[in-house]
């Protein structure tokens, strides 16, 4: 460090009078704040960050190393920094790119209904043309026939399967993602082509169980679905079912409460020894199984979302469509903590969770809904240090991408500043003072001011 500034100075000197810039310009030095670097490490306190060109390129103590002359230096002394946060599962539409952002997420993982308007989307905020967070994007899910949403296809043959995996290589998706009705013996073609094509695939399971899945190679298992089947005694009656999407929801979410807790167990072991990913979105099913509650309406983070938006706020279109009676909000909370005791359990075992919301399905708010998924695996049985990782490095694993999700070297520049530290009360992943995201920095306050003009 100290000896290419000397370099560089001496180069400025030979040129005589050109114009030359100073070492530090374009740097940001971050000083003195706590760091939780999204390793799972301890936090480390009197942190020196230093960011150029959008990437981290030094991590070290206050005083460690020289920050360089030119340098922006801002004083952090009493805040936390934890890495960018990534959205395991997300839903994404335009107008939650600022909402995001204002929340700490940085980077989603994506699950978007329709391929075109995804890749649209995906575009315009990597490239800057609107503030949002980085997307990665599966594009319109595969599923069986016939297709639980308009946006997906509907596959009934191997090969078609193995065509819907090339239809999304060539459109350019991230990943894949394959849905309730599709059949082991679906699964397995378009894992082979998936795997020729390097493109993970994540599963939200209903006909095929969640071991049988893993086993085969999804990368991923979303929001546990699968793992009743794969639990019960009698899957048959869970996998029919799945021939309607919320007659097959209703009766897994409801499953798990008829689950023991030695099952639950056995399941969760046998799991992680796949090395498969869960994203549980505990706040998904928290969500669902109180749902007939109108406090949920009015709690402060609703007001991230557009008036005209009224996708979020329709409970009462969601429930008619649903049927649930109170019977359903019995079962769905009694299963509650069979599934925080599954979380726990295939935490135990060695297995990944990555921390993801759902949002924007309802009550779900893009952004706000990511901390209310890490104080629901704090609630389960993690450490925030853990629901923090799960909120970050396994969110950037589960893209495989090597260069986000931490705070180190050779990083990109996608951090959160905090007024509080998470490691002892989670809740202050809320608290934000500001957000790095491509090296840049956003002011929370500011974006709330400018999408309410
Ligand atoms: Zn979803």
């Amino acid at each position: 460090m100290h000896r290419r500034a000397a370099g560089s100075l001496l180069i400025c000197a030979l040129l005589l009078g050109a114009a030359c810039s100073k070492p530090g310009e374009g740097v940001i030095a971050l000083e003195g704040a706590t760091l939780i670097d999204g390793s799972g490490g301890p936090p480390v306190t009197d942190a020196l960050i230093l960011v150029r060109d959008g990437k981290i390129e030094a991590v070290a103590r206050v005083n460690e190393i020289e920050i360089p002359r030119g340098a922006e230096r801002l004083n952090l002394v009493g805040k936390t920094i934890i890495p960018g946060l990534i959205d395991a599962h997300g839903h994404v539409e335009r107008w939650a790119g600022p909402r995001y952002l204002a929340r700490g997420v940085t980077a989603v993982r994506d699950f978007a209904d329709h391929m075109d308007s995804a890749l649209a989307i995906r575009g315009d905020f990597n490239l800057g043309a609107v503030l949002g967070p980085r997307i990665f994007s599966s594009g319109g899910m595969i599923d069986g026939e016939p297709a639980t949403y308009s946006g997906g296809d509907a596959v009934a043959t191997p090969d078609e399967a193995r065509h819907a995996v090339d239809a999304r290589a060539v459109a350019g998706a991230d990943l894949i993602k394959v849905y309730t009705k599709i059949t082991p013996e679906l699964l397995r073609p378009l894992l082979d082509e998936a795997k020729t094509l390097r493109l993970p695939v994540a599963a939200h399971l209903g006909k095929t169980d969640a071991l049988t899945a893993a086993r085969a190679g999804i990368v991923s298992i979303e929001h546990m679905s699968g793992v009743v089947q794969a639990a019960a005694r009698s899957p048959a009656t869970y996998v029919r079912a799945h021939d309607m999407f919320l007659v097959g929801w209703t009766a897994e979410e409801g499953g798990w409460a008829l689950l023991d807790s030695a099952t639950i167990a056995r399941t969760a072991r046998a799991l992680a020894a796949t090395r498969v990913a869960i994203v549980p979105t505990l706040a998904l099913h928290e969500t669902l199984s109180h749902l007939t509650d109108a406090s949920l309406l009015s709690r402060p983070w609703m007001s991230d979302v557009p008036a005209d938006h009224a996708g979020i706020r329709d409970v009462a279109g969601f429930l008619a469509r649903a049927g649930w009676q109170l019977p359903d909000f019995i079962a769905f909370r009694r299963s509650r903590p069979r599934q925080d005791q599954f979380v726990r359990e295939f935490k135990r075992a060695g297995g990944l969770i990555a921390a993801g919301s759902d949002a924007a399905n309802q009550l779900l708010v893009p952004g706000a809904a990511l901390h209310e998924e890490m104080a629901l695996l704090v609630a389960a049985g993690l450490t925030p240090i853990d629901a923090i990782t799960a909120a970050t490095r396994h969110g950037a694993q589960l893209l495989r991408l090597d260069s986000l999700g931490m705070v180190a070297p050779g990083k990109v520049a996608d951090l959160v500043v905090l007024n509080a530290n998470p490691a002892s009360n989670i809740a202050a992943t809320r608290d934000i003072m500001l957000v790095m995201v491509r090296g840049r920095i956003l002011r929370p306050d500011s974006l709330r001011a400018a999408w309410k003009q």
